[in-house]
């Protein structure tokens, strides 16, 4: 069985520093006592998982920091992440009550990091229901936020639970490919591994390619759950993007959260403007590189990074080039690359480019973050699972596929959300999962 504790390496390379650092003491009860503990708790209604928040932001001002941990994990078994990760701005934090009152909103995200960081230093491990007679068997391919929730839930109702993962190291973009400023590896790590020790099992560096390893997965399990995530970055179908210097942004992202690049150097490009754009632009500026130009074919407004990424983004130095697009990449006599673009306007529905406005910006690196294309080929090859522009076609109640053995959650089948929408999706599937095996040994 493989393993999922914390290369040393990777704690020494956490010189990411925080977006938001963790809370004193003082100031996590003094935050505390300013939650209004509202009946109606808009706050957890605006959480996917729907952590109860008044609930565990009481227990903190009470000094109860276990309890309160053990509240947000009944809700979320990733909630150490999602507390690191998520957009809390649009999301609990958005929805405070304090915003009608003209008041800064309750600190949600960082009170909920200083109980998950106090529980996790005690290292105490989270109680799991004796495995049921009916001995429940499922699968979780993928080793991300969706399936980890998965399984979580699973082992919580006595079924066994397994994670099938094709990197050497669990966690999915938590490990690889969240920026490290919001999220370390090594928090990743330690969240799958308390997640492996509620009793779940984890197969790493395994990857389900063929239809003989996906009838012996059918033939072991009752049930299959896809958290397959979304595969390589999508390519931009130009001349010149297989040459030196053109890096995928996911790789590229995980490349340095994993320790393989430690620095970089001159002009970088990063082409799309969604969350990943922004992380690797943002890394970019951190590893080193002079200038960071972030190039969009759209607007400033139609960009769907979050509003306080972009402006993380612009804080770190990134230089953003809007209504630009790519059309060529070539290489000059020093060997830097040129990136051949053109301003576009949008003539209806679609971009045409405008005449006479062409423009080389001579690179070290590009690294297009176009969007991503899913990874649900084979599923839907040998096992007719209904795939819509690459999603995962799921009932979106249970997240069951029309496939009845097979579930599945995580960005394969939302499109790629957040890390709190995938634990959602992922507990989601669990329960509906427990719900048959139930019914059908009634
Ligand atoms: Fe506390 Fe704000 Fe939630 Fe009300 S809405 S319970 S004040 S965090």
């Amino acid at each position: 069985m493989s393993t999922t504790s914390i290369p040393d390496d990777l704690l020494l390379r956490e010189r990411f520093t925080d977006i938001k650092p963790p809370l004193s003491p003082q100031a996590a009860v003094i935050e505390a006592n300013r939650c209004l503990n509202c009946f109606d708790a808009p706050c957890t209604a605006a959480c996917p998982t729907h952590i109860d928040v008044p609930g565990f932001i009481k227990r903190i001002s009470t000094g109860n920091l276990r309890g309160s941990a053990l509240r947000i994990l009944d809700a979320n078994i990733l909630g150490s992440s999602c507390a690191k990760a998520c957009p809390v701005e649009v999301l609990c934090e958005g929805a405070c009550v304090m915003h009608r009152y003209n008041s800064e909103p309750i600190q949600i995200g960082r009170l909920q990091r200083y109980a998950m960081d106090s529980f996790q230093a005690t290292g105490e491990e989270l109680l799991t229901a004796p495995r049921g007679s009916r001995n429940v068997q499922v699968a979780c391919i993928g080793g991300g936020p969706a399936s980890l929730a998965c399984a979580a839930e699973l082992c919580r109702h006595g079924a066994h639970a397994i994670i099938i993962e094709r990197n050497e190291l669990p966690g999915g973009l938590n490990t690889y490919g969240i920026a490290e400023y919001k999220l370390r590896t090594s928090d990743s790590l330690r969240e799958a591994e308390m997640i492996r020790r509620m009793g779940v099992e984890f197969r790493t560096g395994a990857a389900i390619e063929t239809a003989e390893a996906l009838e012996e997965l059918e033939s072991e399990f009752d049930f299959l759950f896809l958290g397959v995530g979304l595969g390589a970055m999508q390519r931009m179908n130009i001349p010149g993007e297989d040459q030196k210097g053109v890096l995928n942004a996911l790789e590229f992202i995980a490349s340095y959260k994993t320790g393989r690049l430690k620095e970089m150097s001159g002009t970088v490009v990063v082409v799309g403007a969604g969350n990943t754009a922004i992380d690797a632009a943002s890394a970019a500026r951190r590893l080193g590189a002079e200038t960071v130009y972030l190039l969009y074919r759209r607007g400033e407004r139609e960009m769907t990074a979050f509003d306080f990424e972009y402006e993380h983004a612009k804080h770190e130095g990134v230089q953003f080039l809007w209504r630009r697009q790519p059309y060529a990449i070539r290489t000059n006599e020093r060997g830097r690359l040129l990136l051949d673009t053109v301003q576009v306007n949008e003539v209806g529905r679609s971009l045409q480019p405008v005449e006479g406005s062409e423009n080389v910006i001579e690179c070290d690196y590009v690294i297009p973050a176009i969007g991503q294309s899913p990874f649900a080929q084979l599923v839907q090859d040998l096992r007719r699972i209904e795939l819509r522009n690459g999603i995962i076609v799921v009932d979106p109640e249970t997240g069951q596929t029309g496939n009845s053995r097979y579930f599945a959650g995580g960005d394969c089948a939302n499109g790629g959300r957040e890390v709190v929408d995938a634990v959602a999706d992922g507990k989601r599937a669990a329960r509906a999962i427990m719900k048959i095996a139930e019914a059908a040994y009634a």
